[in-house]
């Protein structure tokens, strides 16, 4: 009996000793999760640039050649395009500082080296197109061209913005740039010919790029759409500080609605359905070979702008 007492003694001791020590393991485990947590909220913080970042703008996407001399090196959100010539490679976006190191990871994973980017161009002068520039530039020594309308944006940061320059959080390292694009202009590198093609209202400056390509097929039209986009709160009717924003956003779509198109691309891969198309691209089928998504696409854009503008006179109206 004393024998089994004691048994049961040291068999209580030896859980209790258990459950302390188990114990001690859970907080030793809470702790360093909340530690890691801790960790990871200030390193995000420190290389957040700046403002709203979504989800998928930082997460890796596969790079892969469209066609030609055309590759996706952007992420999942963000898109960034790399054409390669025998004298160096143009990189048109820089997105926000946090994707450089992954955009140089998407271009070497092709075999190309990140050094031998000799041109940057952005589709607009927005911090999630153009906040990375300052750190590209350093990196490559690249030349940074940019359209009329966005130069002092950029080189002021994001200060001069229309509608986000007092919005600390939309600010970004000023960047220099080489050279400004006028509407038209042409920028080429080796065998490579890029037309700049002004498609304002989303900012002055905004910028669709066209190219053509050589696929299987033959010679091909690529469009990188700028942006055709009222964000929300942009003023269309009675904008001081912007006043030519309804006519710039009527320019843009005529000029997209004049454009030859094969291959539909754009500043973000939900222009053109980036994430529906790479399976089926993956799968053999020419799948950013799309005239008609694009005229949907601008369609669809032209009608949400018009829509806008109706709302927004009708407003002013009221208030007369
Ligand atoms: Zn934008």
């Amino acid at each position: 009996m004393q024998m089994d007492d004691q048994a049961v003694e040291s068999r209580r001791s030896a859980e209790n000793i258990q459950v302390k020590t188990n114990m001690k393991r859970r907080t030793t485990i809470i702790v360093t999760i909340a530690l890691s947590m801790i960790i990871t909220l200030v390193v995000v913080a420190g290389h957040a640039p700046t403002g709203y970042v979504q989800n998928d703008w930082t997460e890796p996407f596969p790079a892969f050649g469209i066609a030609g001399n055309l590759y996706y090196v952007g992420s999942r959100g963000l898109a960034s395009y790399l054409i390669t010539t025998p004298e160096g490679h143009i990189l048109i976006n820089s997105d926000l500082e946090a994707n450089v190191p992954m955009i140089r990871r998407s271009v070497e994973s092709l075999g190309f080296k990140f050094s031998d980017i000799k041109i940057l161009l952005i589709s607009h002068a927005h911090y999630d197109h153009c906040a990375g520039s300052a750190a590209i530039k350093q990196l490559t020594g690249a030349k940074y061209m940019v359209m009329e309308g966005d130069v002092d944006v950029v080189e002021s940061g994001g200060k001069s913005d229309f509608q986000y320059g007092n919005d600390p959080t939309q600010l970004y390292p000023a960047t220099k740039v080489d050279r400004v694009l006028h509407d038209g202009d042409k920028v080429k590198l080796g065998d490579a010919t890029l037309t700049a093609r002004l498609t304002p209202g989303h900012t002055k400056g905004c910028t669709t790029w066209t190219m053509r390509v050589v696929d299987v097929l033959g010679l091909r039209d690529v469009v990188i759409v700028g942006s055709p986009n009222v964000n929300p709160g942009y003023k269309l009717v009675g904008n001081t500080v912007y006043p030519r924003i309804t006519e710039d956003f009527e320019k843009t779509f005529r000029v997209l609605k004049s454009l030859p198109v094969d291959y539909f691309l754009g500043a973000h891969g939900s222009y053109f359905d980036l994430e529906a198309k790479y399976p089926r691209f993956i799968l053999g089928e020419t799948a950013f070979f799309d005239p008609k998504g694009y005229k949907n696409f601008v369609e669809d854009r032209e009608q949400a702008f018009r829509m806008e503008l109706t709302k927004q006179k009708g407003a002013v109206k009221v208030a007369d």
